[in-house]
């Protein structure tokens, strides 16, 4: 079948309106939050499960590999189309979310922005928890392919402790359905499978969310250090201590400068460390683990703490932070994010041998981190026009991978493997996990037709697809 006849069968299952195939109307989706970008033949929106189910057999037959796409917010290129094909976005598959505050279940369709769900579940009292920087924009699909964190997974849990069951559209176009409002399902954990698969697997049409009840009280705390060893010696041990706040999170001088001068949050320009803490949960005892938390930021030599006193602080503080990645324009015209994971009494040392690697390459780095679970994000900025420091961003930004995983870490907290980190699996897994992968993208996709040359490294997806 050729591009037109593609195209004007495609139409028939999801109506002309909502299959894009010029060259305007595609050249938005041939990129995502890295720099690449791959041409797709088409780009096509189906309303539910059956229209995707339809596409995806036209797709298998007609030898069309299938991009499942949801914000394109990722930063790791999981939606580049590499191999052309069909880029299956879920902007129309936003139905009102079924919300069961009984079973503290809500079930939704994939294209559902994450703060949408927010804002629906909290004048009735209740939360979805994982809670991403990229909320305003990045869509629960998107959120379940690459598991995805945020501040609040320090206390409750990346997405996958949160999602219960989903409807998924295999490669051949079969519908399945796993898991569902229940705590346990018995045979081999689908969901969990599915989950950080980064649309290699199927493309999920439905999902069963977790729901929690909005915490009785709230206490946001500003805490100021002059070093950042000391802000991050303070992150470890509060949680040693065994408190854990809701959310834990620093940022270091250049991001804090950024920031500052973006969003006038109240951030001290000249602190070589910042902490933002919030507790939450009853009100009873909060009092008291807040004066635990100062005392220990004490003991690390913290110069201030100061603690919200209204709403309107603290969602400064937090507009603050959830725009730390588009404040660093004002340092250089382009970044490279770092998504390294440690465990966090390793957090300290890494914060500080990452400015170590930067200086060594000549290469400007400003580092945020989801500090309790010990996820950083070194921020590598630079000019893309100057190829010269293009290639030392490169190499510095290895040598950060390579240091996570040195000091027990991860090569990544939350932003996935995609294109971009594919060729790295092979530091963090041996052959034989990696055959293990394969042998699981063969099972769901024999013919490597689901957003390929992804997550794998490219001799494994080969080898998974048995080519
Ligand atoms: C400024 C900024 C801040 C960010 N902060 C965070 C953060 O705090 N925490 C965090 O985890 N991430 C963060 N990210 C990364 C990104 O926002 C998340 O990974 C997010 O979950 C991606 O959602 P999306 O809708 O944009 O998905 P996309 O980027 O469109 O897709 C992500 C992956 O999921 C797959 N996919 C999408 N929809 C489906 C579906 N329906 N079925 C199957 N697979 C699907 C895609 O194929 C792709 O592999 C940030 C990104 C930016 C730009």
């Amino acid at each position: 079948m050729n591009r037109q006849e593609l195209i004007e069968e495609l139409s028939k299952i999801v109506g002309t309106e909502d299959v894009f195939s010029s060259r305007r109307d595609v050249l938005v989706y041939e990129y995502d939050s890295t720099p690449e970008a791959f041409e797709p033949e088409v780009v096509l929106f189906p309303a539910n499960a059956a229209e995707a189910s339809a596409v995806m057999k036209l797709a298998a037959r007609e030898g069309r590999v299938v991009v499942p796409r949801g914000a394109g917010t990722n930063v790791s290129g999981g939606t580049l189309p590499v191999k052309g094909g069909i880029v299956l976005g879920c902007s129309r598959m936003t139905g009102p979310p079924r919300i069961d505050t009984a079973n503290e279940r809500a079930v939704v369709e994939p294209g559902i922005i994450n703060l949408e769900l927010q804002n629906t579940l909290a004048p009735l009292g209740y939360l979805y928890a994982p809670d991403p920087a990229s909320q305003k924009v990045s869509t629960l699909g998107g959120n379940v392919g690459e598991n995805s964190g945020g501040p609040h997974c320090l206390k409750y849990g990346v997405t996958t402790n949160h999602v219960y069951g989903l409807e998924v559209v295999l490669a051949d176009g079969q519908v399945i359905h796993t898991g569902g409002k229940v705590e346990d399902n018995p045979g081999y954990d689908l969901t969990g499978l599915m989950v950080a698969s980064e649309g290699t697997l199927g493309a999920v049409t439905s999902m069963t969310l977790r729901l929690m009840r909005s915490p009785e009280s709230i206490k946001t705390m500003l805490a100021i250090f002059d070093t950042l060893e000391d802000s991050s010696n303070a992150v470890s041990d509060i949680i040693a201590e065994g408190i854990i706040p809701a959310t834990l999170e620093i940022m270091d001088k250049t991001i804090t400068w950024a920031v500052e001068t973006s969003y006038h949050s109240g951030f001290p320009l000249d602190a070589e460390g910042i902490l933002i803490i919030e507790l939450d949960g009853l009100r009873d005892g909060q009092e008291r683990q807040a004066e635990q938390i100062v005392e220990i930021c004490r003991r690390n030599h913290v110069r201030e703490v100061k603690v919200a006193q209204s709403d309107a602080e603290r969602n400064n503080l937090w507009a603050g932070r959830r725009g730390a990645f588009g404040a660093v324009a004002r340092v250089a015209p382009m970044y490279s994010v770092q998504d390294g994971a440690v465990p966090r009494t390793r957090l300290s040392e890494t914060m500080v041998r990452v400015v170590q690697i930067a200086d060594k390459w000549g290469v400007k780095v400003g580092t945020v981190a989801h500090a309790g679970d010990g996820n950083l994000h070194p921020l590598i900025m630079y000019n893309p026009k100057d190829r010269e420091e293009v290639e030392r961003v490169h190499k510095a930004g290895k040598e950060i991978l390579k240091l996570c995983l040195e000091v027990g870490g991860t090569l990544t907290g939350e932003h996935g493997i995609g294109v971009e980190k594919q060729d790295s699996m092979a530091l963090q897994f041996g052959p034989d996990e990696l055959a293990t992968f394969a042998l699981v993208k063969k099972t769901f996709d024999p013919n490597g037709m689901l957003n390929p040359n992804k997550l794998l490294p490219n001799q494994q997806a080969a080898a998974g697809m048995g080519v």
